[in-house]
């Protein structure tokens, strides 16, 4: 620090695609040595914040250099090269906005606002960076998009038998006696979750691991259970089998608080252990020690976040896993029930229609695309898009089924605008590229899905260059396109006091964070009162048939499955400490010292492909053909490969992703996507 210069502390939110967010505290120097402005010299976590208690991660803790990166976008950019080469020369917004003014009129013109594409996703969790946009495309009436790359299919699978996706706080599990974290690796991308169920350890508390790959979270726990990638159904089902044969169903509960016990019961006497273990590949006696467990051990929590919905049946994994405690009565108790995203908690704090704007559509209905499907949106010929805008989203690295994404983007009469903070993959194929400010040069909140705090983040500097914040880009996109509604253009404070209409948004900015509305004994469905239209848990689910599902938790095997041609299963996982989805991976510091991409896969399939630790093997489909070397490791199942997933293409010898091998099928419903039923096959190159 300069002897001139004087500092200060401002309170932020990490709003990252993480269920954390962290609360942090930026040191900012200033003072006559800073001919440049303020600067952010030192971020750490704040330990006033309840859940993150004053520690960050690996990433964050780097988040200076991100903000600070000379591979930063700071001005705009317009393409002088071919697509995807990556050329750009720098101009002025006034000539962005006026180039992309006019492409968008002449597309609504000759085409309708449908043709039009706003293609936005989790980069940036703040309120403001979502309003701004619902906005501004419900008043142009552009093509609107359905579903979701990540988390609203949980959701959804979990509604369809509690009514809503709503669990407990996931840190009351320091109550609870056993803890079953199904698909979730919560040391690593729920880290700060890990000391509430350490504490509950230390008084006694059983923690089981179930996932297909034995991960950091697994070599923790006291048992693991490895089942075969998307079979986690059938293995639900037997327990069910188990509880209902042995006696440990909570009859008085399950008859004053569900619909169906007696359909399911008879629907799952088929399910014997026998017959789980011979499809999930788990071993009878662990079946049956599983269910065992979990019927006489209370409070019982069965914990999940987001991977397991990525299977073409994901939401009958969510709606199976929430039967569960229904059928024990683990709501009951303090540190008993079902533990998910706690983010629809929110929901009580927030205004829905101030959030998302219906009525800027003006009564317009317009036509929809599924959001997992980019790549086939972008080459249909029978009604194309004509332009498409990403906000904070890498999708050339996190969409599935990436080459199609790319052979879209390649099209001459396709124009792309791209908003982020760097050229990332996506960006290479833009035709303008408007720089993005990072969290801490812009206000925001953060509604948490991983803890009951909302935070607020102060911006700590000014946008670096000539960076914006979405709400902003917004408000600049509006006005170079004459619009002249005035919520196109409120300014930020408003915008949020009129989302948090009964939050004390003073307070909320003083204090940095305050809990949402959440039952005090910490037992929210103790004696029902579940979002169901009976208020109770429907254990058979009749509004399913009308969709074509079952009405009752059913396995169905996935349409990709391994095969003569492709053998292996394929999972692209996060495994990664120094990087986030696509976020960092680039940073010298974070990707790079991960080792870079490679694919995983046990001894004896290494052995009987001829292939050893650093050897070069080609995993390839019909989508996609990657070289990658390998690495050997005990932590799958043979016949299981993966590639974890978020590094760039510069960052693999054939610039191809993860995500080019996957598949792009949707889910049972919630509009996700399968990525996690893959098929490959592998080979030494
Ligand atoms: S990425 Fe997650 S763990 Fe890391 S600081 Fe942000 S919220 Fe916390």
């Amino acid at each position: 620090m300069s002897e001139t210069a004087a500092t200060h502390t401002v309170h932020g939110t990490c709003h990252h695609d993480c269920p954390d967010s962290c609360g942090w505290v930026v040191t900012v120097e200033s003072g006559s040595s800073r001919a440049d402005g303020p600067v952010a010299v030192q971020l750490r976590g704040n330990p006033a914040h309840p859940f993150s208690q004053g520690e960050l991660c690996p990433k964050v803790n780097r988040f200076l250099d991100r903000v600070y990166s000379p591979e930063r976008v700071l001005h705009p950019l317009r393409r002088v090269g071919a697509k995807g080469e990556g050329r750009f020369e720098q101009i002025s917004w006034t000539e962005a906005l006026a180039e992309i003014a006019g492409r968008w009129a002449e597309i609504i013109a000759t085409d309708g606002a449908e043709a039009i594409l706003p293609y936005v996703s989790a980069g940036n969790q703040g309120l403001l960076a979502l309003m701004f946009g619902n906005r501004f495309w419900n008043h142009m009436g552009a093509l609107g998009v359905d579903g979701s790359l990540c988390g609203a299919v949980a959701g959804a699978g979990a509604a369809t038998t509690n009514g809503s996706g709503k669990g407990i706080d996931p840190s009351d599990m320091v109550h609870s006696k056993l803890i079953i974290l199904w698909g979730t690796n919560t040391r690593l991308t729920n880290r700060h979750l890990w000391p509430f169920i350490e504490q509950a350890r230390a008084k006694g508390a059983q923690v089981i691991v179930i996932d297909p790959i034995r991960t950091i979270t697994a070599e923790s726990a006291d048992w693991f259970l490895q089942p075969l990638p998307g079979t986690d159904v059938a293995l639900m089902l037997a327990m069910m089998h188990v509880l209902i044969r042995d006696g440990l169903i909570d009859h008085e509960w399950v008859a004053a608080h569900t619909i169906g016990f007696d359909d399911l019961a008879a629907h799952v006497a088929e399910w014997t252990p026998e017959r789980a273990a011979a499809t999930c590949g788990i071993a009878v006696a662990a079946i049956e020690r599983l269910a065992t467990l979990y019927g006489t051990i209370r409070p019982a929590a069965l914990r999940t976040l987001i991977g397991a919905e990525h299977h073409e049946h994901g939401a009958m994994f969510f709606r199976t896993l929430a039967c569960l405690p229904a059928l024990v009565g683990a709501w009951r108790d303090l540190g008993g029930g079902f533990s998910r995203s706690v983010g629809v908690w929110s929901s009580a704090v927030l205004d829905e229609g101030a959030l998302t704007r219906p009525d800027l559509l003006a009564g317009r209905e317009p036509r929809g695309v599924w959001m997992p499907h980019l790549g086939r949106v972008l080459t249909d010929t029978v009604a194309p898009v004509k332009s498409l805008l990403f906000v904070a989203v890498n999708a050339m690295v996190s969409v599935p089924n990436t080459e199609l994404v790319r052979e879209g983007l390649l099209r001459d009469d396709l124009f792309t605008v791209v908003h982020d903070q760097f050229l990332t993959d996506t960006a290479q194929y833009a035709d303008i590229v408007l720089p993005a400010t990072t969290h801490i040069e812009a206000t925001d909140v953060v509604t948490a899905w991983g803890h009951l705090y909302l935070g607020w983040n102060e911006a700590a500097i000014p946008p670096q260059g000539e960076a914006v914040s979405n709400s902003e880009l917004h408000r600049r996109l509006a006005a170079a396109m004459g619009y002249s509604e005035p919520l196109l253009f409120e300014d930020d404070i408003t915008a949020l006091r009129a989302a948090l209409p009964t939050i004390d948004l003073d307070r909320l900015r003083a204090e940095g964070f305050l809990r949402v509305p959440y039952p005090e004994d910490g037992r929210p469905f103790a004696d029902g009162g579940f979002a169901t239209p009976s208020g109770k848990v429907l254990l058979r689910c009749d509004a399913l048939a009308a969709e074509g599902h079952p009405v009752l938790p059913t396995y169905i095997a996935a349409g990709e499955a391994p095969s003569a041609e492709y053998p292996f299963a394929l999972l692209t996982p996060k495994q990664h400490t120094r990087f986030l989805n696509s976020s960092y991976s680039h940073l010298p510091k974070h990707g790079p010292l991960e080792g870079g991409p490679f694919v995983e896969l046990v001894a004896s399939d290494a052995e009987r492909l001829g292939l050893s630790d650093g050897a070069l093997a080609r995993v390839w489909n019909d989508r996609a053909s990657l070289e990658l070397p390998v690495r050997v490791s005990e932590r799958l199942r043979p016949g299981v490969v993966a590639v974890p997933w978020g590094w760039w293409g510069a960052q693999h010898a054939d610039g191809k992703v993860a995500n080019s091998l996957t598949n792009d099928t949707l889910t049972d419903w919630g509009g996700g996507v399968a990525y996690s039923d893959t098929a490959v096959a592998v080979a030494a190159v």
